[in-house]
């Protein structure tokens, strides 16, 4: 029987508005080669300046995963020619990262736990991009320097589902701290993913195979799959020694096969040298105390949701579950609605109605529209029927709720003088159910709520036309 071992390395962009030892501006949709400068081209002479929003983005993540934050910190030069890299090395921190020892809980569906122990996250330059079109190549350096924050697990998830546990835990993180899109598809956020063997029991790490740029749970989970069901075969076949080596393997998501891109270098391929252009970092007592402040984090926020608003925490973890959709909820909370009406009408009528590239941060309906509508349903303006057709109509027209119910002529009649008179006529009108009613057939009362309903078109507010009823019948 043999065991999975798993860690990742994760490069995460950071959000910063400049690059990590430039003034130049990080935006990707600028003409190609325009967001450059002799630093990031790596002309002769240049010499970079670290960023200080790197850092403090850097130390916001350390203290999210409980790290050790160091407060000296070196960068090393990493040697390797590639074309959209002009300097041939790239500007990393081997030897004393930024950030080290930190740690990420996972949560299984039964309830238990996990941790996975992170070695460590330092602070990287980005290449550039290579463009291949037809037969020739080329390079646009825009991306070149931009600051990545690479995350390094130790070997300590199983299988899979760990993976994408521990995947989806960082990202979360990443997203609450704001420190980066985490955009897997636009590459903000790329996970490398390393994968060996062995007899389970043995406490020893074999060979380790590491699979590149995945762009996706689904596929990662299938290349792990598919990288393990090799290797166990190899052992199997008594072929493990001859075929399973250290190198760097792709996943093709058509081939559905891992193929080996190259030999795995390594530590003294690259030539590791300290940095010799950039002073150590060195994070000031100053400097930690305000960096290490961090907003709520996602298990905390859940942990309080299902505390204040007394929710089970399988709503909490849905409301929690991206940045944006707990920030919505909290937005709409702040109209005075119950948590309750907040919850179905988030999850279940807004999200029910998004559709296609529509989601709750591009959607015409923000959160205090969504807020307002719930407050005029609990404050007895339009009936929960009528909100619904309300928001149909504010997810097409950008009006305010208030407005919207008057457009639609929704709002419930709570006037006493005109349902009195409504009441009034359906009583005169039914004699005979009167006399039964009032001779013992309670079950009537249903039926005159109904027809007063009826005659106000729907418009009655129906616990007035209940109190109006209870009275005028006895
Ligand atoms: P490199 O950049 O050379 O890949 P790193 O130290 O940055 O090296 O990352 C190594 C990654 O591989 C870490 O996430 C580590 O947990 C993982 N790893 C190391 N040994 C094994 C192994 N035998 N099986 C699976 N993962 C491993
Ligand atoms: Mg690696
Ligand atoms: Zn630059």
């Amino acid at each position: 029987m043999f065991e999975t071992v798993i860690g990742l390395e994760v490069h995460v962009q950071l959000n910063t508005k400049t690059k990590l030892f430039c003034s130049c501006a990080t935006s990707f949709n600028h003409k190609q080669n325009t967001n450059t400068c002799p630093t990031c081209l790596a002309l002769p002479g240049a010499l970079p300046v670290l960023n200080k929003e790197v850092l403090h983005k850097a130390i916001m993540l350390g203290t999210a995963i409980d790290a050790t934050i160091n407060t000296t910190s070196y960068f090393d030069r990493k040697s390797y020619f590639y074309p959209d890299s002009p300097s041939a090395y790239q500007i990393t921190q081997l030897y004393t990262p930024i950030v080290e020892h930190g740690a990420l809980k996972i949560d299984f569906e039964d309830g238990s736990h996990k941790t996975i122990r992170i070695n460590r996250a330092h602070i990287e330059a980005d290449a550039g991009k290579n463009i291949h079109d037809g037969d020739i190549s080329k390079v646009d350096l825009n991306r070149a320097g931009t600051p990545l924050l690479e995350i390094v697990s130790e070997p300590d998830m199983r299988n899979g589902e760990e993976v994408v546990l521990y995947l989806k835990k960082l990202h979360s993180i990443i997203r609450y701290l704001d420190i980066g899109d985490a955009n897997m598809q636009e590459g903000s956020f790329r996970v490398d993913v390393n994968v060996s063997i062995r007899p389970k029991g043995d406490e020893k790490l074999y060979t380790r195979v590491e699979i590149k740029n995945i762009n996706s749970f689904k596929f990662i989970q299938k290349a792990i799959e598919l990288e393990v069901a090799r290797q166990t075969e190899a052992w199997e076949d008594g072929v493990y020694k001859e075929e399973i080596c250290q190198e760097t393997r792709l996943f093709d998501q058509v081939k559905q096969e891992t193929r080996s891109m190259r030999g795995k270098e390594e530590a003294a391929d690259y030539r590791y040298f300290p940095e010799p252009d950039l002073l150590k970092v060195s994070v000031t007592d100053e400097m930690m105390e305000k960096f290490s402040v961090i907003p709520e984090l996602p298990d905390q926020k859940m942990a309080r949701f299902v505390d204040e608003y007394g929710m089970n925490e399988y709503s909490a973890s849905v409301l929690t579950s991206s940045v944006e959709m707990a920030h919505f909820f909290e937005a709409m909370m702040a109209c005075g609605i119950s948590a309750k009406n907040a919850l179905t009408w988030l999850t279940t009528e807004l999200q029910g109605r998004l559709k296609g590239e529509m989601n709750i941060s591009n959607s015409l309906v923000d959160a205090q529209k969504l807020g307002s509508l719930v407050k005029r349903i609990e404050d007895g303006t339009i009936s929960g029927k009528a909100a619904k057709e309300v928001l149909d109509y504010l997810m097409q027209n950008s009006a305010d709720v208030d407005s919207a119910i008057d457009t639609l002529g929704l709002k419930q009649v709570s006037d006493t003088g005109a349902l009195e008179a409504i009441c009034d006529a359906v009583i005169a009108a039914n004699p005979d159910k009167v006399e039964q009613y009032q001779g013992g057939k309670d079950k009537l009362f249903g039926f005159f709520v109904g027809q007063v309903m009826k005659e106000s078109k729907g418009s009655a507010n129906p616990q007035t036309v209940n109190e109006l009823l209870k009275a005028k019948l006895g």
